[in-house]
């Protein structure tokens, strides 16, 4: 078979309708077989040929004690899952990918080794950093957005599933330059105010203390930068960006304009840096964010007995009525960690037991593809 219908084949076959893959029919242990090996295969590669994967963070945790330990789960995990799935699955493309891909991996894993000194300066293509991006978030929400999924009938490629990948992509790689932009205004803060006494007690609190302080300070400088972005109409345009996901799922977060990035990044991440708070509680927090904003995205409806958390903690139902395509979802629900800001501002929406019907703006002005959203904002309405 050529290589251009093994592909076609693969993707009809990822893309299977969720009614024609009932679990135990081996497709989710094909899919995740795929992911492990892909994974252990992405590993492998930078842990033999380091100049091709220079992202200084990643430089480290290649370096760490659980590298090794990681790769070897993911690999095992990679050949247990294509078993599964050859034996489950009457089609065998998936489990046959998931053992290629695997075998693979073993394969670049014997090759002897070229230890090459990374440079770590200067700028860099940060492709790795998006495929461990994608696949931490695939690992975490696929199987979530599967065992209590909101609306069932959704595949993991939906509608519009290439044009999320790509923004995964685009910030992936430009993560240096948005970290360089989005720390600017703190520097200059950093630069001219004098206040270490206070740094010095903030650095002094307990850490759980730290950490919900982040949370909520990032999230009121959040809600407003938000709140205008949806009010002042020039500042639409850019946030509008965001709003066309027609479906909701893990990806559609990360479909967000440039420039809204670096002011909304920017802004909301300076009351942690010039606060004094410790290295270890931002490292956290960053994750948590990161995390989060997949999760507040996600095909994901909450089991009932902990439909009470929704209170206290923004949930995926919180956030798709911001994402609502009715007249009652239009401005409400801004916050991203705590409801209770919208509570307090007047702009909660949470409806008991009911989801919107629908997601995107209303018209769906924004045109579909990343250049054509990315000249949206510039031109005449
Ligand atoms: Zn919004
Ligand atoms: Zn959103």
């Amino acid at each position: 078979m050529p290589l251009g219908a093994v592909r076609q084949k693969l993707r009809s076959e990822l893309e299977t309708p969720r009614a024609q893959r009932p679990f135990g029919s081996g497709w989710l242990s094909g899919t995740l077989g795929l992911l492990a090996g892909a994974a252990a295969l992405l590993m492998v590669v930078a842990l033999r040929y380091p100049t091709l994967f220079t992202t200084p963070e990643l430089a480290m945790v290649r370096g760490s004690a659980f590298f090794r330990p990681v790769l070897y789960v993911f690999l095992v995990a990679g050949f247990c899952l294509a078993g599964l799935s050859l034996l489950l699955r009457r089609d065998k493309t998936l489990g046959l990918a998931a053992m290629t891909v695997a075998l693979l991996a073993t394969g670049v894993g014997s090759l002897p080794g070229t230890a090459v000194q990374v440079d770590t300066h200067g700028a860099y293509f940060g492709l790795d950093f998006f495929v461990l991006n994608v696949l931490f978030a695939g690992l975490l929400f696929i199987p979530l957005e599967r065992v209590f999924p909101h609306q069932a009938e959704q595949t993991v490629l939906r509608e519009e599933w290439r044009e999320d990948l790509f923004y995964y992509l685009i910030s992936s790689m430009m993560v240096q330059v948005l970290a360089y932009l989005t720390l600017a205004p703190s520097r200059f803060i950093l630069d001219t105010v004098q206040a270490e006494g206070f740094r010095g007690w903030v650095h002094g609190l307990p850490w759980i203390v730290q950490l919900i302080a982040v949370m909520l300070l990032t999230d009121l400088v959040q809600y407003w930068v938000h709140r205008l972005f949806h009010q002042v109409p020039a500042l639409w345009r850019f946030h509008a960006v965001h709003h066309s996901a027609r479906s909701m799922d893990w990806m559609a977060g990360a479909r967000m304009h440039f420039i809204e990035i670096i002011v909304l990044r920017s802004l909301t991440a300076t009351p942690m840096f010039v606060l004094g708070f410790d290295q270890s509680v931002l490292q956290a927090y960053l994750i948590i964010v990161y995390v989060y904003s997949g999760w507040l995205h996600a095909n994901v409806e909450l089991p009932v007995k902990f439909a009470f958390l929704e209170k206290i903690l923004a949930s995926p139902r919180f956030h798709h009525w911001h994402h609502g395509i009715e007249k009652e979802a239009i401005d409400v629900n801004f916050a991203i960690h705590f409801p209770l800001l919208d509570r307090v501002f007047g702009t909660h929406h949470l409806p008991k037991d009911r989801w919107p019907s629908g997601y995107g703006i209303g018209g769906h002005p924004v045109p579909l593809g990343y250049v054509k959203q990315f000249l949206y904002p510039f031109r005449r309405p």
